[in-house]
């Protein structure tokens, strides 16, 4: 059994690292005080480095229930979550003007590890909007802590780590 810190509260969780490979990274919820995080697996059974990419809170509505969705490094694809259709981040709703693949917020680490979000439509249907613009065809917008972020008839906010 390996042990993953919470970066929030230092509580320290159990995990069996053996079961992933070198280089993957996975969500963790702190179970003492809720905090979403993301780790990667390193070469050796120790090397387990913590990482907090932000997150997307998913409001409540009609279609789904709150949902809190971490972010990694890179393209984040999002959208209304359907059996067979495989994306990094589904989104439990039945939202039907929600695509399957809707938009994708990408998060790059700068020299001083600095994150930049951009988030860019995926040719959805209803198209993705920001603080209640629609984003343009080849549109690729920064945004930061706070984003009130609009896929069909559902509203996430996004959440950096610096925001916190
Ligand atoms: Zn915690």
């Amino acid at each position: 059994m390996s042990k993953v810190i919470c970066p929030k509260c230092d509580h320290a969780i159990d995990f069996d690292a053996t079961q992933y490979k070198v280089g993957q990274a996975l969500v963790f919820e702190c179970e003492h005080c809720r905090k979403s995080f993301t780790i990667r697996i390193g070469e050796g059974d120790d090397d387990i480095q913590t990482e907090d990419f932000g997150h997307v809170v998913v409001i409540e509505n009609t279609f789904c229930y709150k949902q809190v969705i971490p972010l990694c490094e890179g393209d984040n694809m999002l959208g209304r979550y359907n059996k067979g259709t495989v994306i990094s981040h589904p989104i439990e709703t039945n939202d039907p003007s929600m695509d399957r693949r809707h938009c994708i917020i990408n998060v790059k680490k700068g020299y001083n590890g600095e994150l930049t979000y951009t988030i860019r439509d995926n040719q959805s249907v209803t198209g993705t909007f920001v603080m209640n613009r629609i984003l343009g065809n080849r549109e690729r917008l920064l945004i930061e802590d706070g984003a009130i972020i609009t896929l069909g008839a559902t509203t996430l906010i996004l959440h950096t780590p610096e925001g916190e």
